[in-house]
């Protein structure tokens, strides 16, 4: 009977020690994917209220939207801020090149369209150059970011229609 007593009190210390262990593991899971804000610009990840990148000082309250698909595929990452939509371009090994391109305000003709690639939406839009010409653009976005990009089309205050065919 003490010999039995005595292995139910190591199983119970044996459990005991293993939540403990696993509760430790979890905080620590939960610090290292604490929700922040991934900068556009540079990709740091910064405090939910930081209004400023702590690396480059990008101001992140102007963001509206941005998901970074870096190694997925080669298509650019996209910022939707409150005065432009900017493009991360990428090089072949889906790895960003440095460049970007930038759209102003003069955005107009919206139209979300089914992309060849699932689970892939495409976003239509014409845009105005500097020099006043009319260009044609399309943007390419998970379709799972959707009622973000929605979202913040929404708060710029761009019109869109939503034409994807049903599949
Ligand atoms: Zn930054």
């Amino acid at each position: 009977m003490i010999i039995m007593g005595y292995w139910l009190l190591i199983a119970l210390l044996a459990v005991i020690s293993a939540n403990r262990h696993n509760i430790k593991y979890k905080n620590e899971i939960e610090a290292l994917s604490e929700p922040g804000v991934l900068c556009p610009n540079c990709q740091t990840n910064n405090p939910v209220e930081n209004e400023e990148c702590i690396n480059c000082h990008k101001n992140l309250k102007e963001v509206l939207f941005y998901k970074s698909s870096e190694g997925v595929f080669d298509f650019p990452d996209i910022e939707i801020n409150k005065t432009e939509i900017i493009e991360y371009k990428k090089g072949l090994t889906g790895k960003r090149n440095g460049k970007t391109e930038k759209y102003s305000n003069l955005i107009h003709d919206v139209e979300i369209k089914n992309y060849a690639i699932e689970p892939y939406i495409q976003i239509n839009f014409k845009y105005k150059e500097k020099n006043g010409n009319i260009k044609k653009k399309f943007l390419v976005v998970n379709k799972y970011n959707l009622e973000e990009v929605k979202k913040a089309l929404d708060l710029k205050k761009i019109q869109y229609r939503d034409i994807r065919r049903r599949k």
